[in-house]
């Protein structure tokens, strides 16, 4: 049977790197859950037979369930009902394989009922979801804002809202609004105390948010009346159970239709503060960022190997010239360079992926004592590797991606150009980068802005009439030597 982790021996490769013990080391402190949670492991080999085995039940879930509902999800989409937000039914199914095997809340500790998995292994799970289906990963992943959460909510926030998305709830972050895209600082949002309530009353609206009509959301507000910057606004936790927010419309979009993009109203909905107020944006939204980053970057590589998996089984099955196409220099050369760049990106991935591990874990220990001299030094050199590697890993991998993908059409010839061939959605589910930069090329120039203290670009282009920004469809796919 399929198994997108056991049938990829560059996952277990990558999983089996040196610096995977001090990781396990740190994540597991000693190994101190072995004596709360018999599930716990014991030792280092424990540790990691642990992540295999989660591993594999990935592996399944995706190549058995997600993969082969994923044309189906894009064909129906999601559609909404009295301000409610109806996922596909096969996105439903999806949802609930992976409440079957545990796949939620992963990387959350133990005590809230998570499997206290580290990054890098995640990492690994994300891109075998993004193989599978890049739009249900865009779902699947916002789980990861579970770790902003945890990172900055109170101990009470933490026992109310991990153990739910554990359970499978699912969640978004809420920053876009229409007046304020790239430029968060404008964010409007209206976060108001009221004695009455006991909480916080948010009002207005915001778009393009994935999976807006999720469970919980974090949203970034504007809670100093008479501010226009970025240090009036904080962060905020919504729980769609109080009510208050509605889905005024689903985006109509290019690809990855499966991955619902709303826009919400917010009228008095009841909200809590997360952390400390005006560090919203300057913080806390920063954090939550360089964790999509990192989902970003999975979600290339993931998308890459499908598209290359997918050229290679074409290359292999068309003949012209009485030949098989593989045989052809030109097309043997393009396969040979599409993979170079998953093996060069896939490295790039899981290397950032265990120095954010050393540097987060480090972090998350000294909540709980003081570090040691040499922990402070080591925790300061990996935080640095990882500001530095994290976007470099996301915008080459985005941008390897849609190489990738172009190229797999190539290969594919005029079949690449019609729809019942798989290819298409590949270069479709791009698109996904849309989030944080329009194109791959823009990507990696909001990074190098962003490393300057500087904005991100927009990704309204990606929505509406797929006309200009590709212009890969104007050219004779079946001719193009490249
Ligand atoms: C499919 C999809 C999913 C999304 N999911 C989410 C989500 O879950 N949550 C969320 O909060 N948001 C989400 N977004 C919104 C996304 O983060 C924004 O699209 C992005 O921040 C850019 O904003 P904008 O689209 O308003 O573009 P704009 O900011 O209007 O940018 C338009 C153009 O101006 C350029 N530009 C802007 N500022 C600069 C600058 N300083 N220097 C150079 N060029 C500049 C940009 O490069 C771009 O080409 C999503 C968007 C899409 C399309």
């Amino acid at each position: 049977m399929a198994n997108y982790y056991n049938d990829n021996p560059n996952l277990q490769f990558y999983l089996d790197h040196p610096l995977m013990k001090r990781i396990v080391e740190l994540k597991e402190r000693n190994f101190a859950d072995k004596d709360t949670y018999d599930y716990a492991p014991v030792d280092y080999e424990d540790a990691m037979e642990n992540y295999r085995r989660v591993l594999d039940i990935t592996g399944d879930i995706t190549a058995n369930i997600i993969e082969p509902n994923s044309e189906s999800v894009d064909l129906e989409g999601p559609h909404l009902e009295n301000g409610r937000m109806i996922y596909a039914s096969k996105t439903v199914e999806n949802l609930d394989a992976c409440t079957k095997g545990g796949l939620w809340g992963v990387s959350m500790p133990r005590r809230y009922g998570g499997l206290n998995l580290p990054i890098t292994v995640f990492s690994m799970l994300s891109e075998m979801v993004a193989s599978a289906d890049a739009g249900f990963q865009n779902i699947w992943s916002l789980q990861s804002c579970i770790d902003t959460l945890y990172e900055f909510g109170n101990e009470e926030q933490r026992m109310k809202y991990i153990p739910r998305v554990c359970a499978g709830e699912t969640m978004s972050m809420d920053l876009t609004e229409p007046d304020a895209g790239s430029d968060l600082q404008s964010v409007m949002l209206k976060a108001t105390y009221s004695e009455k309530d006991g909480c916080y009353l948010l009002n207005g609206v915001k778009r393009f948010i994935t999976n807006g009509d999720s469970d919980i959301h974090l949203v970034l507000a504007r809670s100093e009346e008479g501010t226009k910057d970025g240090r009036g606004l904080s962060m905020f936790i919504y729980d769609k159970r109080q009510g208050g927010v509605n889905v005024r419309h689903i985006e109509h979009k290019l690809g990855i239709h499966g991955s619902p993009t709303c826009e919400l109203t917010y009228k008095n909905a009841k909200a809590e503060l997360c952390g400390e107020t005006r560090l919203g944006l300057i913080k806390y939204v920063m954090a939550l960022m360089n964790s999509a980053r990192l989902g970003i970057a999975a979600q290339s590589v993931g998308l890459g190997q499908e598209a290359y998996n997918e050229a290679l089984k074409y290359a292999n099955e068309r003949q012209q010239f009485h030949k098989k196409i593989i045989e052809f220099p030109a097309v043997y050369d393009m396969l040979s360079r599409m993979k170079a760049k998953i093996d060069a990106g896939r490295s790039l991935l899981y290397q950032t992926a265990r120095y954010v591990d050393i540097y987060k874990c480090l972090e998350d220990i000294q909540r709980e004592r003081p570090l040691t001299p040499e922990e402070r030094a080591e925790c300061k050199k990996y935080s640095r590797l990882a500001d530095a590697f994290t976007p470099l890993a996301k915008g080459m991998n985005s941008e390897y991606a849609n190489q990738n993908a172009y190229d797999a059409i190539s290969i594919h010839g005029g079949s690449g150009f019609i729809m019942e061939y798989k290819c298409q959605r590949g270069l479709r589910g791009l698109e996904t980068f849309a989030e944080h930069g329009a194109h791959p090329r823009g990507t990696l120039r909001a990074e190098h802005q962003l490393r300057q203290g500087r904005q991100q670009p927009g990704g309204s282009g990606l929505l509406g009439p797929p006309s200009l920004r590709h212009d890969w469809r104007h050219h004779d796919v079946a001719a193009h030597p490249r």
